[in-house]
């Protein structure tokens, strides 16, 4: 394999004719070089040179002959997907998870480590490194295969400093994550909100594979959403886009961590049902939870409580379904404002099943305006328990194909 196509593979392709065809050929190969100049309309012998660059790097291959409309049967170009890897972080409060894929997706290796509570920012950093080195290492890979590290962090993210501005569940503020990681790795750092990363994740991957306009909301310790809108991932200019969660949904509702009321975040987050859960035992209704924990409420976890209710418990799928009601008001509110083809719904909820998902599509068909309502399929990720670092290193193949930013904004 040349070596042209190394750490510098970024420059390398930052040609936007080069990363025109890359993409053309990702997304329609196996393809023809005649083709390749029909839907890209560049000039036969610029489509001619450039593939030629595609093949000397080894990021491109010919592959099979194709089906010859009369003449000689044209040589087929496909991306060499398994000859280079893409590192995807997810850098939550909790945990920091790393993973290594090849250029189609394919998950390889996963690696994960533990973050202990208010770790300070250079032990939050050597996790975080130890992660993607431990991957890096476990995916057994010649350096040069590897073309990028994406890391979708949760909390208030700048993209194009890769700086993670406040990291709420961390405590952490101003931690330039691209800075460190590039140092360390001399490859290209890619840092981006978790759940805006997320959404890229399901554009390229997912559930919203073809769709141009549609948001991923994530539920989990935190609420939030990705918001694609005609195909680019939108930020808004402080990047807070998405930020859900902190819209009111009940005035008079329950204290919420950015010291407001009701917010979407107060009510449908794991803590807040568990919080629910609580109260309710602390009435004196009668719950399978209260057995299952001897008691000690505070061991009561939201995948309990959609066990609990799998098991028939009246108050756990009370819980589920108040879940899905207070969600399908926060995403009428969405569809309303937004005209989304799609929304998915994404973390430890979507995995509650019909509990939340009935509930919150009652919810949203009485209350959103019929006609983008009507439009708009609701779904739960497909992703699974990868699906942020999925996300994640989706940021640096959307850099890689798309330099000029499409698939961005
Ligand atoms: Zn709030």
């Amino acid at each position: 394999m040349s070596q042209s196509i190394q750490t510098g593979s970024f420059h390398w392709m930052k040609s936007l004719n080069k990363s025109t065809i890359a993409n053309v050929i990702r997304l329609h190969g196996p393809i023809s070089r005649a083709e390749i100049a029909k839907l890209t309309k560049l000039t036969p012998p610029t489509v001619t040179n450039i593939v030629a660059e595609l093949l000397e790097s080894g990021f491109v291959v010919e592959s099979e002959l194709g089906t010859s409309s009369g003449g000689r049967k044209p040589i087929m170009l496909r991306i060499n997907s398994s000859a280079f890897y893409v590192v995807g972080v997810y850098a939550g409060a909790k945990k920091i998870k790393a993973v290594t894929a090849t250029l189609d997706g394919q998950v390889v290796r996963r690696a994960e480590e533990k973050v202990p509570a208010n770790p300070g920012a250079e032990q939050f950093l050597s996790i975080l490194v130890s992660t993607v080195r431990r991957v890096i290492d476990e995916t057994n890979a010649p350096q040069k295969s590897f073309l990028g590290i994406g890391v979708g962090m949760h909390g208030l993210v700048d993209p194009r400093q890769g700086l993670s501005i406040f990291a709420p569940n961390l405590q952490l503020r101003q931690v330039n994550i691209r800075e460190v990681l590039e140092n360390e790795f001399a490859l290209p750092v890619e840092v981006d909100n978790d759940v805006r990363a997320l959404a890229l994740g399901e554009s390229w991957f997912g559930q919203g594979q073809g769709i141009g306009n549609f948001i991923c909301v994530n539920i989990g310790t935190g609420v939030g959403a990705g918001i694609i809108l005609d195909d680019r991932l939108y930020h808004g200019p402080s990047f807070t886009a998405g930020e859900m969660g902190h819209t009111t949904i009940d005035i008079d509702g329950p204290p919420c961590s950015c010291g407001n009321n009701g917010c979407l975040e107060a009510l449908v987050s794991g803590p807040a049902m568990e919080a629910r859960a609580r109260e309710a035992i602390k009435r004196g209704e009668a719950t399978l939870l209260a057995e299952w924990t001897a008691g000690k409420v505070e061991e009561i976890t939201g995948e309990m409580i959609y066990r609990a209710a799998q098991h028939g418990d009246a108050l756990s799928v009370k819980i589920l379904e108040q879940t899905g009601r207070y969600l399908g008001i926060g995403i009428s509110n969405l569809i309303n404002t937004l005209n989304p083809l799609r929304v998915i719904i994404s973390g430890g909820v979507s995995r509650a099943g019909d509990f939340v998902m009935a509930s919150l599509q009652q919810t949203v068909e009485k209350r959103a305006l019929q006609t983008p309502a009507r439009e708009c399929s609701i779904v739960a990720s497909q992703l699974g328990p990868d699906g942020i670092a999925i996300g994640a290193f989706t940021l640096v193949l959307n850099k890689l194909f798309t330099p000029a930013g499409v698939g961005e904004m």
